[in-house]
């Protein structure tokens, strides 16, 4: 654990070193939860929203995509519930005089418990060697059949607890649990109360109540309340879906963890629109599809896992989060939902205007159920960046810090670097960088010998370094470093373009 806690301050420090991510205002000691990208960030953060574009809109015909406002009718939160029941339960502390949310420190109790079957699973692992059958293990092994009992009991009385609404008995169960105070140590605990997570602000010179606008708290609704436009206009056809990246924003009561719970972040949503009856099918189509999109990044499957809800919220029949594995443990990365009519139902009671479909193969008109998929830019770009940092130790006991990120993604795709700052090597460098610039992302280094301006693009995520050397200015060639390999290779200057075409290819998901 200090391990992985050591890593993750690594992962703090270095994306602030590089330009990938400041704390916000930080010159006036920085605004908590809240984060600036840099200029690395941005690069890395709008690749990550084009390929999610890509993946969901442009891969499919029948994904649109639109921008919908940050502020809309207060109605619209009325409707949607968050503004009766988007609540967390918070409890506080006595002695530290911290707040806690009350599912997180239930939840991390639960994966204080689930660390100690993953150590009875590595024990047994190491004394059975390739023998060693997981699935077996977890469904016979008494100590790890007990801890998962355990882990059953608590979760069934969460989710009765979050049903019922029974505050009391979610403080009951953190006083069951033993569960104390990371910071005092204490189980001096407050009652548990709701809190609401909008943040509100007025809009013009009115003041009185009914003109409370809420900055929206997820960007679905304006996907929701444009149903009607959207297919009306684009002539879409059950199912079809709606696509939507903007920011959100949560007052958060625990916002820590990074860009991991932010209080403005970014999200990337689709409604997708489909008859009533076949949204299960549609749920394991988009499970599916989702997991196979973060696959597509070539980060290893062990880092992801499926968690299927257990505690349904009241609009939805079915609910998974895909986990990553993050610094700090499996976490919620994207929610998946099937949503049933809820939205668009309570819409339709809310405004007075009918938001039906009329399916003319059935000939008959109804209201679309729904499935939402619901994914945070920023924990995919930690989940993307953490992963990719490393610390290697190279042949030569040498050290150097890389961050491996999909060539797609990376900021600058190539850095076009000439071995000396003479000899007309700067020239023929300009010259090829001028000549690439306007189909790659790339930067031009001539400072410094050539080792140090390797690592320095290594730690940035550069997948290649294309040197100009004496020898390019007779044979019009230039070596071409890989960034994961270190190897290098010759390569005549007019195929450079079709060399980063193929090697920096948008990934497809299939
Ligand atoms: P959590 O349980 O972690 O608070 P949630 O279940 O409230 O998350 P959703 O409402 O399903 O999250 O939001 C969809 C996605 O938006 C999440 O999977 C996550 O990637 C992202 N997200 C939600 N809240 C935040 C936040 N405060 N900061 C950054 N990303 C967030």
């Amino acid at each position: 654990m200090a391990n992985q806690e050591d890593f993750f301050k690594k992962v703090v420090s270095h994306a602030k070193e590089y330009g990938f991510i400041f704390p916000s205002s930080e010159i006036y000691d920085g605004l908590a939860a809240v984060y600036d990208y840099g200029q690395l960030g941005t690069e890395l953060k709008n690749n990550i929203k084009q390929y999610w574009w890509r993946a969901m809109v442009q891969y499919h015909e029948n994904i649109v995509g639109i921008d919908s406002a940050i502020f809309m009718h207060p109605k619209i939160w009325k409707a949607s519930g968050h503004v009766d029941a988007f609540n967390d339960p918070l409890i506080d502390n006595k002695d530290s005089k911290k707040r806690y949310r009350a599912d997180v420190l239930i939840e991390d109790h639960i994966a204080k418990i689930e660390d100690k079957i993953n150590k009875e699973c590595a024990k047994a692992a190491k004394r059975f060697g390739d023998a060693f059958n997981r699935e077996q293990f977890v469904t016979t092994n008494a100590r790890v059949l007990e801890h998962q009992k355990q882990i059953d009991e608590i979760r069934e009385k969460y989710a009765e607890c979050m049903n019922a609404n029974d505050l009391a008995g979610l403080k009951q169960l953190i006083l069951d649990l033993g569960i104390v105070d990371p910071i005092s140590g204490t189980r001096n605990w407050t009652d548990v109360r709701q809190f609401n997570l909008m943040f509100a602000t007025k809009m013009g010179s009115v003041i009185d109540d009914s003109d409370t606008l809420y900055l929206r708290p997820e960007t679905a609704q304006g996907i929701f309340v444009n149903f009607l436009n959207v297919q009306k206009s684009g002539r879409m056809k059950i199912p079809f879906g709606i696509a939507q990246i903007g920011k959100a924003f949560r007052n958060e009561i625990v916002a820590r963890q990074f860009i991991f719970r932010m209080r403005e972040f970014e999200q990337m949503e689709m409604q997708f629109f489909v008859r009533p009856g076949t949204e299960l099918e549609w749920f394991k189509h988009w499970k599916e599809e989702r997991l196979r999109w973060h696959l597509a990044l070539g980060i290893p499957a062990e880092k992801y896992r499926y968690h299927d809800h257990e505690k349904l919220a009241h609009y939805a029949n079915a609910a998974t989060d895909i986990e990553f594995e993050f610094p700090f443990g499996f976490k919620e990365l994207e929610g998946i939902h099937s949503r049933t009519d809820f939205d668009l139902s309570r819409h339709s009671e809310f405004s007075g205007k009918k938001l039906q479909y009329f399916d003319s193969e059935l000939n008959e008109s109804y209201i679309p159920y729904v499935i939402e998929t619901s994914i945070g830019v920023d924990r995919t770009f930690l989940a993307i960046f953490s992963h990719a940092l490393k610390d290697e130790v190279l042949p030569d006991g040498s050290t150097r810090t890389v961050l491996s990120l999909p060539a797609v993604l990376a900021p600058y795709k190539a850095a076009i670097l000439p071995l000396v700052k003479k000899d007309g090597l700067p020239e023929k460098a300009r010259e090829i960088m001028d000549s690439l610039k306007y189909d790659y992302m790339l930067q031009y280094d001539e400072k410094d010998a050539i080792g140090r301006r390797y690592r320095r693009q290594d730690a940035i995520g550069t997948p290649y370094c294309i040197t100009v050397d004496n020898d390019t200015l007779n044979d019009n060639s230039v070596t071409v470093r890989d960034r994961d390999t270190m190897q290098q290779e010759r390569i005549p200057i007019e195929n450079l373009s079709l060399f980063l075409h193929q090697h920096i290819q948008p990934i497809k998901v299939d």
